[in-house]
């Protein structure tokens, strides 16, 4: 009998760290079975503690956006350990970076490098408060801004994964200025204005959702907030940790920007792709509102790895790689390629099946139209969803282990790629 070292490793990982993993939604508790173990990646590919290869949709959650092991960013990252890990004193290149993300991302005139996602949307969100004296502000249910205890209020994603509304361990009275409403409902938005509308900080919102799988702010939806935040004096913060420069080089502002004139969010939140796989994130805006923070101003933030040389060296890389022209081109055509292809064969198996895609980013659902908010997509069918999963894992093609998770295309997936993700699926919807 061979052994299944996915596993062991997984038993003994239970022994040492809860549930066996770092981050729940790695641990397949929504669709059962064993978590695969990563030996190594590079390319489009990764390799599990078997051996065995898959064709990786996950990317890190959206990181790896060039595939696993770009020979220009391995190169940049060698070249700066080599240089020192972390000095707490600053560096060029994190001048560098700030500058490379506010010509990508216009609408931010100073950025603030942090570590993660979720040190980044908590901080936007004091900076906020801080800027207008105000305490109250807005999220949007299937919506995900990182774990701080003021944002972990009806969730998506891991949470909802775990049918668990909101995290045990945060007080009440720490949510009480959080106010959650459903995604792309305009009369809600309208009433919470009405009622809210003096106290509110901000509305913080993921433009295209891809906590609760991918789910699109409609334009009216999102003129509207634009407007109300303006009118009432509260910002309008985007969460683009995992849209930023995913779907778009400028972001999925950009492509809002595309269709209303002008729209601008006040902040910005990013993370995974201008980190390139290193833990980086990044918050910003409008430059009175940025200079509110500590040392200029009286709202504190701080971090030891803030800008971390290895880090920025990465993520420089990166930007330059994404940078290259025709490069968003190509990834969304292949993203397309592969929603298409999945819905093609999905329908001609007599299955429900939708998908939508942005740039490098993208969502399916086992329903005949897109779903609009996170109690729509909620009601998937979870059996068949698992069994997708399933099969799909077992021909080598890894994409979420839950149905709440978008998906990721990378610069190194080929058409090839493509077509093997496209047979496999086809092979496992005939079957249902
Ligand atoms: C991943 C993510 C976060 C949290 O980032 P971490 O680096 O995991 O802390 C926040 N917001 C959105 C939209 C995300 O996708």
């Amino acid at each position: 009998m061979t052994i299944d070292r996915n596993q062991t490793l997984f038993d003994r990982a239970r022994q040492v760290i809860p549930g066996g993993v770092n981050s729940p939604v790695r641990a397949f508790k929504a669709v059962g079975g064993t978590p695969r173990f990563v030996q190594r990646a590079q390319g489009a590919y990764f390799w599990d503690a078997n051996g065995k290869q898959y064709i990786d949709y996950i990317g890190s959650w959206g990181p790896m956006i060039l595939g696993h092991g770009h020979p220009a960013v391995v190169e940049a990252v060698q070249k700066a350990l080599l240089e020192g890990f972390s000095f707490g004193a600053p560096t060029e290149r994190e001048v560098e970076l700030a500058e490379a993300i506010l010509a990508r991302v216009p609408s931010m005139d100073m950025v603030r490098l942090v570590s993660s996602g979720t040190e980044a949307g908590m901080s936007a969100i004091r900076v906020a408060r801080g800027a207008t004296g105000r305490s109250k502000f807005i999220k949007f249910e299937g919506c995900y801004h990182g774990h701080a205890d003021a944002l972990l209020v009806k969730a998506g994603s891991g949470l909802a994964t775990f049918g668990n509304p909101t995290s045990a361990g945060v007080p009440p009275e720490v949510v009480q200025h959080t106010i959650v409403l459903e995604y792309n409902n305009l009369q809600q938005l309208e009433e919470a204005f009405v009622t809210h509308g003096k106290e509110l900080a901000c509305i913080i919102i993921e433009p295209i959702a891809g906590n609760m799988n991918f789910v699109r702010a409609s334009l009216p939806f999102m003129k509207r907030c634009r407007e109300l935040c303006t009118q009432y004096g509260a910002l309008l913060v985007f969460d683009e940790v995992m849209t930023g420069l995913r779907v778009a080089l400028g972001s999925a502002q950009s492509v809002y920007a595309r269709s209303i004139p002008g729209f601008e969010p006040d902040m910005t939140v990013l993370g995974k792709v201008i980190g390139g796989g290193m833990p980086l994130a990044a918050f910003g805006g409008k430059r009175h509102l940025m200079e509110q923070l500590a040392p200029l101003g009286p709202v504190y933030q701080a971090g030891t790895l803030s800008g971390n040389p290895v880090a920025t060296a990465c993520g420089l890389a990166t930007l330059h790689e994404i940078g290259k022209p025709g490069f968003y081109e190509d990834l969304g055509r292949k993203t397309q390629s592969l929603v298409s292809g999945l819905t093609a064969a999905a329908t001609k198996a007599g299955i429900p099946f939708c998908g939508d895609s942005e740039g490098g980013m993208f969502g399916f659902f086992l329903f005949p139209e897109l779903p609009q908010n996170y109690a729509k997509v909620m009601t998937t069918d979870n059996k068949t969803f698992n069994t997708l999963f399933h099969g799909l894992l077992d021909r080598g093609v890894y994409i979420a282990p839950a149905l709440y998770e978008a998906g990721f295309m990378s610069a190194a997936h080929t058409e090839a790629d493509i077509a093997e993700t496209v047979a496999a699926a086809a092979d496992i919807f005939s079957a249902l």
